[in-house]
């Protein structure tokens, strides 16, 4: 069971694929910070199944935070620091 408040009090704040660590200004949007790490990695494995090269080694990187979530948790922890201090959109 999950409560949702939903009254206009959900912000959705935008993180570039740059900003996560990619290559490209991609922006990407959620409404919390692991909305917005879930969909870079959905867009790093994207553009890397469509050929995109320049995303193999943030793939490499993201994939790497996942297997060792203790030494990913450093970045994991900035992630979050930069979408909490984003402005409200
Ligand atoms: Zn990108």
């Amino acid at each position: 069971m999950k409560l949702e408040l939903r009254e206009g009090s959900t912000a959705m704040k935008t993180m570039t694929c740059k900003q996560l660590g990619g290559p490209c200004d991609l922006a990407l949007q959620g409404e919390t910070a692991d909305e917005v790490i879930k969909a870079q990695d959905k867009h790093l494995r994207d553009a890397v199944a469509g050929g995109d090269q320049s995303h193999q080694d943030a793939l490499n990187d993201m994939k790497g935070r996942w297997k060792h979530p203790i030494a990913g948790m450093s970045w994991y922890r900035g992630a979050k620091r930069d979408f909490a201090a984003l402005p409200e959109v």
